[in-house]
């Protein structure tokens, strides 16, 4: 195969370089104007565009085209339509105008709405979201593909997907941030926009052991199995040297990839054994967040062709790291700056961005716990290495001091210093601004943010919406506060003045160490251990305000969202119960049963083996069928609180099975394994 990259890249992506080939130089101009000023294309553009990118799909074998979007499934959707259209003498012919590439109809009772659509008000629309840009897809039968990401909404203009709120975040973080930028002196800027770079975790499974595993075929968790015999730190994992057939893995992913314009940029061995990360080059977030799921999927669908099942859940080993999705980000200026990085010469606004971070982060700390709390991702937070539940930046001291030096120091001397290696011949290496903390939830890395408490699994564009949100409301009101007197000294004074308010939410220390509980609960923070807990607040009266006044979300988009959160949290542990009690009665019990018997036969040597097996059996009994009536409970029961009390309930039975049956696996005889254990899925 011929692997030039340059060559490849972008070949199946309907880019701008390939429009302004296919457009007429006055359609192509208009297009890029409308396009930096974020403006509707007008009918005569979107015209041209269609017919360009008719040709373009035409000429690249494509038959068919689909409008793509994200409902609130954690997953995208598509609908396939061909091109063949009966022109009106009764020819056939290949259509795609602007009308099928603007707006879609689909039937949107069927997805989730929190009940906002009733099943008999079914319209809803996809609408062509042109900053992403087209690409084509190939299954591996061949089939080409067309892909329009658009924004999924309902007849009565509710966003029920996860791209509308971002593009709306977006536009109103770019004017916030642009009217401060104005007032710190820079005037030529026109438009900010979030830049996203997300790691994506993943584990890889032998597809032959992943069907034999029943509950990470219904859940992608493991939902039973004692530790594997080698500790992961013995299997040196990380960063080790890659197998040649995941290697080739990695390749095949790479490519399929740069060919629909992703820039695939780093992929390498994680910590748990069969841990990977695939890393691409950050991107404006509305097209990362695009990106992100043609990444999972291709991830899974090259993985099956080399007998391997991709997992994305957040915690599918037990005692073993978990998978998140580092969502990594800055603000771009369209004049090239990027506000977030230490190395810019204007140290006054990139500590106002700055410190509005802290603010927004300090304030709405409960969203941003929220915004990645489900049931999976609640199984990985504050266990293994995952960052703790609670809430806090790493801002690093540099940071901190340059803050404090603000109104002394126009200019802060930043020179790096020098990593002493003590040896001659080794090249001199330049240390960073600061160190890194693995441990931290919301990490400052000299250039941008890391929020590393987003899971593997979920669409980054709520995080990001959040974060957008937040942040532009805590802009506009400086910006409020300081129109009227933006002299550099005034800024100095109130951004301090902000800073010292809302710096609780700083930690720079470990975040694994027991005493950061007792110290975030001092400062005030709320620790919100799980979904459950945090998920009320979505419909606090500041949280409600923050999405209103910044038109992202409506309250009933709010209500829609909560709604859907719920019923996830509880469908997701429902499943996992049930499955549970399916590998209990079909395989669990049936087994022990057995190798009792067999106990039973056997010249009596091991009586303290049988009576350990008895125990267990009844035990396991017991604890399941109290699992079958909280289920049943749960599924009769209308009450929201009850469900709540009950899905708690069947959550700590679910613990305690496990725990019973993880106890005596160890002592079970191969003979006797109800299925195959972690040494043999992970070794
Ligand atoms: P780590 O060392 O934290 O594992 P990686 O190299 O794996 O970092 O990933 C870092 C990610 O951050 C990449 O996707 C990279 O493109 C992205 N990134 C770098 N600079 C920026 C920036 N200014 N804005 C957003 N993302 C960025
Ligand atoms: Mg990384």
């Amino acid at each position: 195969m011929k692997t030039v990259i340059k060559e490849m890249f972008a070949s199946n992506v309907c880019n701008d370089a390939t429009l302004k080939k296919l457009m007429s130089k006055k359609a192509f101009k208009r297009y890029q104007t409308l396009k930096l000023n974020g403006e509707e294309l007008d009918i005569y553009t979107a015209r041209n565009v269609a017919k360009a990118i008719k040709t373009w799909a035409l000429k690249n074998g494509a038959t068919h085209y689909s409008h793509w979007f994200m409902p609130l499934t954690n997953k995208t959707a598509e609908k396939q339509v061909s091109f063949i259209e009966i022109d009106s003498k009764g020819h056939l012919i290949e259509d795609f105008n602007e009308k099928s590439l603007i707006k879609g109809e689909t039937d949107a009772s069927s997805f989730p709405n929190g009940g906002s659509r009733m099943t008999f008000e079914a319209r809803g629309y996809t609408i062509w979201d042109y900053t992403s840009p087209v690409f084509i897809k190939s299954d591996s039968f061949g089939n080409k593909v067309v892909y329009i990401p658009t924004a999924f909404l309902s007849y009565n203009g509710i966003a029920l997907d996860e791209k509308t709120p971002l593009l709306r975040a977006q536009e109103n973080l770019s004017t916030q941030a642009v009217r401060i930028l104005k007032m710190l002196g820079n005037k030529d800027v026109k438009k900010v926009t979030m830049s996203l770079g997300a790691e994506q975790e993943y584990f890889l499974i032998k597809t032959d052991a992943f069907n034999k595993r029943f509950d990470l075929k219904m859940t992608g968790n493991t939902l039973f199995g004692a530790n594997a015999i080698k500790p992961q730190e013995m299997c040196s994992h990380y960063f080790g040297m890659i197998q040649d057939d995941i290697s080739g893995f990695m390749n095949e992913v790479d490519n399929i990839l740069w060919k629909m314009g992703i820039t695939a940029k780093l992929q390498h061995n994680e910590v748990a054994p069969c841990q990977h990360e695939f890393v691409p080059i950050f991107n404006t977030v509305n097209i990362a967040c695009d990106q992100n799921q043609v990444i999972m999927e291709t991830i899974k669908n090259v993985a099956t062709k080399y007998g391997y099942t991709a997992l994305f859940n957040e915690k599918p080993f037990k005692n073993i790291n978990g998978s998140g999705k580092h969502a990594n980000w800055s603000l771009d200026t369209n004049t090239g700056l990027n506000l977030f990085d230490l190395k810019q010469k204007d140290k006054l606004t990139f500590c106002t961005f700055f410190i509005a971070m802290i603010e927004a982060i300090d304030r709405y700390y409960k969203l941003i716990r929220l915004s990645c709390s489900y049931r999976n991702n609640d199984l990985r937070l504050g266990g293994d290495e995952a960052p703790p539940t609670i809430v806090s930046v790493f801002a690093s001291d540099f940071v901190l001091k340059l803050i404090e030096e603000l109104d002394e120091k126009n200019d802060i001397n930043l020179k790096k210093a020098i990593l002493d290696v003590r040896v001659r011949s080794l090249p001199k290496t330049e240390k960073d601004f600061c160190d890194r903390n693995r441990t931290s939830p919301f990490a400052f890395t000299s250039n941008k943010f890391e929020f590393r408490m987003v899971g593997s699994s979920q669409p980054v564009s709520f995080p990001t919406t959040c974060i957008c949100s937040m942040l532009s409301k805590v802009l506009s009101e400086y910006a409020d506060e300081l129109q009227n007197n933006c002299s550099r000294e005034n800024i100095v004074k109130f951004i301090k003045y902000r800073f010292n308010q809302h710096k609780k939410i700083i930690f720079n220390g470990n975040g694994y160490d027991k005493s950061w509980a007792e110290t975030a609960q001092k400062r005030g923070l709320v620790d919100y251990k799980d979904g459950l807990s945090v998920y009320p607040t979505l419909l606090d009266e500041d949280i409600i305000d923050l999405f209103e006044s910044t038109k992202v979300l409506n309250l009933q988009e709010l209500k829609l969202r909560q709604t859907t959160l719920y019923k996830n949290y509880f469908d997701s542990v429902c499943i996992e119960a049930k499955t549970m009690i399916e590998m209990v009665n079909k395989k669990i019990l049936p087994n022990i049963n057995e190798y009792i018997k067999s106990l039973y036969s056997e010249i009596k040597l091991n009586d303290k083996i049988l009576k350990i097996f008895e125990k267990a059996y009844k035990e396991i009994y017991n604890n399941n069928n109290n699992l079958i009536k909280s289920v049943e409970n749960f599924e009769k029961t209308n009450t929201f609180d009850k469900k709540i009390d009950l899905i708690r309930k069947i959550m700590i039975e679910m613990k305690s099975l496990r725990k019973l049956y993880d106890d005596i696996e160890i002592y079970l005889p191969t003979k006797y394994m109800p299925f195959i254990n972690y040494n043999e899925i992970l070794f």
